[in-house]
């Protein structure tokens, strides 16, 4: 059968649900934390060289930029459709050019010509550099796009919080542009200390934070629910980390080569407004807020939140299902899922968490909901008799 005939056949079969299969990315420059459930074998499945295996991207329809002996594919959800006694795996980015006025809407195809975020679980040993994304104007000097990120701590994957809970964010608000353009100018230096000027959070599972582009951030080591732009564009600022060092050319990867050595543009990256905001974390922690009355949902055997919100570029929301129970849950827009624990039905598809996988395993843990289906609703049901079933619900741009 030709693509689109399968994906017609298998979203008749499933009214609208797609399962997809794991998307593991390794990361060369990473300690991976060891925590996204692969086997301890296959930590290094793609070989040392290209690193340990610390992330893993959902609903993703973005390759992964990572280096020259990266596979085609990397990065990208495959949906997996059993026919006929066969497995066929067809790209969620080319059933979305197949067919994506079926699966996101006309509204979303007309305005944003396909699915604009990037989800994933990053999971490291310790903290990654100090960073930050280039916002509009900076961007698109180098002809990309400004990137917003926000993060949430799934409590089933932070029982171990490894080497350093913490997230740095922002500048000190007594920070001047001066000190941190003596900061840049002594890369070559050993630590340019550029943390000394930022302030530690500490990170608490069943939170989260928003990171507007062009916020200074050093994310911490707990595993972590990220939703962002789709688009590679960044800056490091923090020349060692955990005593590595950290290429100048990654402070200047996405700046204009005139630019490379001038101080002023690449302080100018930075928001000073808002990364000396005296109220940052006010303003950019993120409590999960329930999407209706909560008495009212756990009567009905459920608890929803908003874990990711004020946000235009995207949202999340938790969903926790009882332990034996069914309830009929509508969304306004597609999207994708990972269960982080629990099993049971999502209308007529299975769904559970794993306990260990394997590289090439295909899982039970993740999918996509199409517009239509998300907004006639499906019917979840708790298959287990003491275990809650939670789902993580990833969003794209409202129209
Ligand atoms: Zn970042």
């Amino acid at each position: 059968m030709m693509k689109k005939e399968l994906l017609i056949a298998e979203l008749e079969k499933t009214d609208g649900i797609f399962t997809l299969a794991p998307a593991w990315v390794p990361r060369s420059f990473m300690i991976p934390g060891k925590r996204l459930k692969l086997h301890p074998d296959d930590l290094y499945a793609l070989g040392k060289e290209r690193g340990g295996i610390n992330e893993r991207w959902f609903a993703s329809t973005t390759q992964a930029d990572n280096g020259p002996e990266t596979p085609v594919d990397e990065g990208l959800s495959y949906i997996v459709i059993k026919n006929e006694g066969q497995i066929h795996k067809v790209l969620l980015k080319e059933a979305i050019e197949i067919m994506g006025d079926d699966l996101l809407g006309k509204a979303v195809m007309k305005t944003h010509g396909g699915w604009t975020v990037l989800t994933k679980f990053f999971d490291n040993y310790g903290p990654i550099p100090f960073h930050i994304h280039q916002m509009e104007e900076h961007a698109k000097d180098v002809g990309k796009d400004g990137k917003p990120e926000s993060y949430y701590f799934p409590p089933q994957y932070n029982q171990i919080v490894n080497a350093f809970p913490y997230t740095f964010f922002g500048l000190d608000s007594i920070t001047t542009k001066e000190d941190i353009k003596r900061c840049l100018a002594n890369w070559e230096n050993g630590d340019n200390d550029i943390l000394k000027y930022s302030k530690a959070y500490r990170l608490t599972p069943g939170t989260g934070w928003d990171v507007p582009a062009g916020i200074l951030h050093a994310p911490g080591s707990l595993v972590t629910y990220e939703l962002q732009k789709n688009v590679d564009i960044f800056g490091m600022f923090q020349s060692i980390v955990e005593g590595r060092s950290v290429p100048r050319e990654l402070l200047v990867k996405d700046v204009p080569e005139e630019k490379y050595e001038d101080l002023d543009y690449l302080v100018g990256i930075v928001d000073w407004e808002t990364n000396t905001d005296p109220n940052f974390m006010k303003n950019h922690y993120r409590i999960p807020k329930p999407v209706s009355q909560l008495e009212n949902m756990q009567e009905q055997g459920f608890e929803e939140y908003w874990i990711v919100y004020d946000n235009e570029y995207y949202s999340a929301k938790e969903l926790t299902v009882y332990p034996g129970k069914s309830v009929h849950i509508t969304d306004d827009e597609a999207y994708g899922f990972i269960v982080v624990q629990g099993r049971g039905y999502l209308d007529r598809v299975n769904v559970e968490c794993p306990g260990m996988v394997r590289f090439t395993d295909l899982t039970s843990d993740e999918g996509f909901v199409t517009k239509n289906k998300a907004k006639n609703g499906i019917t979840i049901k708790n298959e287990s008799e003491v275990e809650n079933l939670v789902m993580l619900k990833h969003f794209g741009p409202r129209v």
